[in-house]
């Protein structure tokens, strides 16, 4: 086994048998030793992976144009809880704090940043970038402990990091994917004996041997408790992630290091884990708050007017910052292959029935 982490799980399993897919993706990313976030850097070129917030500052000035309009269609209440769930740097709530104290002073004097986060190393660094902010800056474990308050919400790339579990479609139905020991006491995946509640399945397709379905319940918990909180306190949150707008079949759990596709048990705490977030899913988990038909990321950012501030941002700026802006714009925005564009979906759930551009009206 190649790491610290693979020779712990392994003797887990040694132990105590049969792990399962979430209990595996938990401990490879917060084990207090070797789990990936306490650990690695993961963010950014020279990191694992790159987010939307990293690749430019327009993406934060985005939501953040976003969230006064919304703040405003509200009646501009007060006090008002900027929450964030999976903050990273902190990147993001620096570019959308600063947009909020150009476009809306009275907005930040009443507001407070509450950054819900589990990693201390990315709390020291979160408060470093936001050491020059006025509003004051609280961090929870839970969004729980958020006093209460008009809550503006934003989950950019948290929910692909909290476990799901999988399971497979057998001759016996659907079984619970597991992590073993192979004879040479590697990790390998096997099929368990747990199977699953066939209401919780899609009607929509057909399944054949090595269908894989998954469902998370931790997900599913996060998003219920955003719901209650802003139907308690109205506001608005808002879930930016790669995934899927209906409910489907496929395998979708991955590992990734250095930019690149890497294997899911080669090594434990080494690799980032996630997979794809089921759209459809976590609104159902979501009660008594208005949920947005889902947007495409580059629908919603050239709809708050991505081009038109990527313009003025480069004006007067050289050739190579200007071409910088636009592949940030291509990146964000596009279509293409490694583009996030489509692959990234934005949901926003309400506690006010309200028209809140650019999201049509909900059902
Ligand atoms: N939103 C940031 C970072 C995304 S990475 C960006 O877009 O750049 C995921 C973030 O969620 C990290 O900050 C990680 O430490 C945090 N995180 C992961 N699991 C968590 C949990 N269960 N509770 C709180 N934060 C968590």
């Amino acid at each position: 086994m190649t790491t610290p982490l693979g020779r712990k799980i392994a003797r887990l399993i040694s132990l105590n048998g049969p792990i399962d897919v979430a209990e595996y993706f938990s401990i490879c990313l917060a084990d207090p030793d070797h789990g990936y976030y306490r650990v690695r850097e993961p963010f950014g070129a020279d990191g694992d992976f790159i987010t939307a917030p990293e690749i430019s500052q327009l993406f934060g000035e985005m939501i953040g144009v976003f969230l006064v309009n919304t703040w405003k269609a509200h009646g501009a209440p007060s006090p008002v809880r900027f929450v964030e769930l999976g903050p990273g740097r902190g990147v993001l709530m620096v570019d959308v704090l600063r947009v909020i104290r150009k476009l809306a002073p009275g907005l930040a004097a009443t507001a407070t940043v509450e950054l819900v986060e589990t990693s201390e190393r990315l709390r020291k660094i979160q408060s470093d970038a936001l050491s020059a902010t006025a509003m004051p800056v609280r961090w929870h474990d839970d969004i729980d402990t958020v006093e209460p308050g008009f809550t503006l919400l934003v989950a950019n790339e948290f929910f692909d990091a909290l476990p799901i579990r999988q399971f497979i479609f057998t001759e016996t139905g659907f079984r619970e994917r597991v992590i073993v020991l192979d004879a040479n006491e590697e990790l390998a995946f096997s099929v368990g004996s747990a199977s699953l509640d066939d209401g919780l399945l899609p009607a929509r397709a057909a399944v054949g041997p090595g269908t894989v379905f998954e469902i998370s319940p931790a997900r599913n918990a996060v998003a219920a408790k955003i719901a209650e909180r802003i139907e308690r306190n109205r506001g608005v949150g808002l879930i930016i992630d790669y995934g899927h707008v209906r409910s489907g079949f496929g395998d979708t759990l991955q590992a990734v290091r250095g930019h690149e596709y890497v294997s899911v048990l080669g090594a434990p705490g080494d690799v980032d884990l996630t997979s794809h977030v089921d759209f459809e899913m976590l609104a159902r988990a979501m009660r008594g708050v208005h949920v947005k038909p889902v947007m495409t990321q580059g629908d919603f950012l050239l709809a708050l007017g991505l081009l038109e501030r990527a313009g003025r941002l480069g004006a007067g700026k050289d050739k190579g910052a200007q071409e910088q802006i636009t592949a940030a714009v291509q990146r964000l925005a596009g279509d293409g292959g490694h583009d996030m564009g489509k692959l990234f979906k934005v949901m926003c759930v309400a506690g006010d029935k309200l028209e809140l551009a650019p999201f049509f009206a909900d059902n």
